[in-house]
C-alpha cells in the first residue's frame, strides 16, 4: 500500500517536471498556460518559497498586480507571462548594464556551453586566465591579480580574507548605510541593524563611521592605533547603492586613501554595484582618481546572463595567496560559462562605449527628472545620482511605496533601496534608448501628479 502511494506521488512529480520542462522550451505560452504558470508560481511561493515575498509584492503593487510573473526579457525591458511589457529601471539591482540578454554575451555563453560548461577544477582553465589578464588591463592603477566568485558577497568575503592575510590585523572600518552583502563576513561590513541584529556577534573587529565624514574616519584611525587595534582595511562603496544612492562629498575618497596609506591600512572599494560602467566610468574609483588596493566586482560583471564576480588586488596584497593557492577557493567561481559572459560583457562595454553613454544619458535623465519633480516638493525631497545610478528620495516611505506602485501600473519597474526605503532607485540598462528615458520621465510626471503628499 505504502509503495503504491509513493509510486503515485513519484509519478505526479515526474509529470509535473515534464510539464515545466516543456514550458521552458516554448518561445510563447498560451493564455491558458499563462494562467497555470501564474497560479503555480503564486501557490508555490506561498507554500514552498516564502509567503512573505507575496506580502512584500502586495505593498509595492496595485490590486492584483502582485501576481505579475516575469517570463522573458530583451533590451531595456522585460515581459510578464501575460505579455505585458515593463521598462526596467531597477535593472535587477544593477545587473543589466549591457541590457537584457545582449546578443554578444548570449553568443559567447552559448558557444562555451556547446564545448564545456564547468571546469575540471584541476587542469588549467583558459578563460579564467584570459579574463584575469583583461581585468588587470582595465582596472585602475596597479590592480593585477584576480580571484573569481559567484556573487557580490563572495567578492567581499575574499577581500576581507586578503586584507587579513596581508596585514595580520583584524580591525575593519566600514560606513553607516553601507551594503556589502549578507553572508556573515560581508554582513559585518553592512550597516543596517535590522539585517545584522539576529546574527550577532558577527566577525569581530568591525567599526562603522558615518559615510562622508572624514574627521570621524581620521579619529577612528587614531583611536584604533592608540588602543593597539590597528586597521587592516577600510571597506567602502565609492557611491553607496543600497544606502540610497549617496554620493561621497568632494575629496572624501582621496582623503580616505591618504589616511589608509598613513596608517598602512588597505583600501577596499566595493564596486559590486558601481562597477562595469554604471556611474559613467568603467569603475567609480576613476571618477575620484582613487586606486584601491582591492576592488570587489559582481552584479553586472556577468552581463546579466551568468552569476559572476571578481576581487582584483594589487600584487603586494594578493601574493599572500601564492604559497597556497587553495587558501581561499570556490568550486564554481570563475567557471568557463561565467568567464565567457564576463569577457563578452567587458567587450560590449568598451565596444559600445557604454560608460560614456551612462554619463551622457545619466546627465540628461537626472536633469529631466529634476524638472519633472518641480512643484512636487511636498512629496520629493531630493534627486541625486551619477551616471545611470539615480535615486529619488521621497519625504517618507509611504510616498515612495505609492510612487513605485503607480510606476509599475504604468509599465515601469522601479524599487526602493534595501537600507533606505524612502529612496527609489533608477538603474536602467546603460543601453536604454533616449525615447525610453523620455517615456519614464513622462510616467514620473503622470504618477507624481496623481500622488498625494
Ligand atoms: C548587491 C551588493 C552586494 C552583494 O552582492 P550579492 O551578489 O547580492 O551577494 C555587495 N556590495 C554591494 C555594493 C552591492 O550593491
Amino acid at each position: 500500500m505504502r509503495n503504491t502511494v509513493e509510486k503515485t506521488k513519484g509519478q505526479e512529480i515526474r509529470d509535473y517536471m515534464e510539464k515545466v520542462l516543456d514550458l521552458i522550451e516554448k518561445p510563447e505560452v498560451t493564455a491558458e498556460e499563462a494562467k497555470w504558470i501564474t497560479n503555480e508560481t503564486v501557490n508555490s511561493f506561498k507554500e514552498y518559497v516564502n509567503p512573505g515575498f507575496l506580502e512584500y509584492r502586495k505593498t509595492v503593487t496595485l490590486d492584483t498586480q502582485f501576481a505579475a510573473v516575469e517570463w522573458s526579457d530583451e533590451g531595456a525591458c522585460f515581459k510578464d507571462v501575460n505579455g505585458n511589457q515593463y521598462i526596467d529601471c531597477l535593472g535587477g539591482f544593477g545587473i543589466y548594464n549591457v541590457g537584457h540578454r545582449h546578443p554578444k554575451v548570449v553568443k559567447a555563453v552559448e558557444h562555451q556551453l556547446q564545448r564545456q560548461a564547468l571546469h575540471s577544477q584541476d587542469l588549467l582553465d583558459p578563460l579564467r586566465a584570459m579574463l584575469a589578464k583583461i581585468l588587470a588591463e582595465i582596472t585602475p592603477g596597479d590592480l593585477k591579480y584576480s580571484f573569481f566568485t559567484n556573487s557580490g558577497t563572495e567578492s567581499v568575503e575574499a577581500a576581507l580574507k586578503l586584507a587579513k592575510m596581508h596585514s595580520n590585523r583584524t580591525t575593519f572600518i566600514a560606513a553607516t548605510r553601507a551594503f556589502h552583502g549578507k553572508s556573515l563576513g560581508s554582513l559585518s561590513g553592512t550597516a543596517k541593524g535590522m539585517f545584522r541584529k539576529p546574527f550577532l556577534p558577527l566577525v569581530p573587529g568591525f567599526r562603522h563611521v558615518p559615510f562622508g565624514d572624514i574627521d570621524m574616519m581620521r579619529k577612528t584611525f587614531e583611536i584604533c592605533a592608540l588602543v593597539g587595534e590597528d586597521v587592516a582595511a577600510v571597506l567602502l562603496e565609492p557611491i553607496q547603492g543600497e544606502g540610497g544612492i549617496i554620493l561621497p562629498p568632494e575629496g572624501y575618497l582621496q582623503e580616505v586613501r591618504v589616511l589608509c596609506d598613513e596608517y598602512d591600512a588597505l583600501l577596499i572599494l566595493d564596486e559590486v554595484q558601481t562597477g562595469m560602467g554604471r556611474t559613467g566610468k568603467m569603475f567609480a574609483a576613476e571618477l575620484y582618481g582613487v586606486v584601491p588596493d582591492i576592488l570587489c566586482l559582481a552584479k553586472a560583471f556577468g552581463g546579466g546572463i551568468m552569476p559572476a564576480g571578481a576581487v582584483v588586488a594589487k600584487e603586494k596584497v594578493f601574493k599572500n595567496f601564492f604559497d597556497n593557492p587553495f587558501m581561499h577557493t570556490t568550486t564554481f567561481g570563475g567557471n568557463p560559462l561565467a568567464c565567457a559572459a564576463a569577457i563578452a560583457t567587458i567587450s560590449v562595454l568598451l565596444e559600445e562605449d557604454l560608460p560614456a553613454r551612462a554619463a551622457e544619458v545619466g546627465d540628461y535623465f537626472l536633469a529631466r527628472l529634476k524638472e519633472a519633480v518641480k512643484g512636487h516638493e511636498d512629496k520629493v525631497l531630493e534627486i541625486r545620482g551619477k551616471g545611470l545610478m539615480i535615486g529619488i528620495e521621497f519625504q517618507n516611505d509611504a510616498i515612495g511605496y505609492n510612487f513605485a506602485k503607480g510606476m509599475f501600473d504604468e509599465g515601469v519597474l522601479v524599487a526602493g533601496t534595501l537600507v533606505n526605503s524612502k529612496t527609489i532607485r533608477i538603474e536602467p540598462p546603460l543601453t536604454i534608448a533616449v525615447e525610453e528615458v523620455n517615456q519614464v520621465v513622462a510616467t514620473v510626471e503622470k504618477v507624481l501628479s496623481k500622488l498625494k503628499a
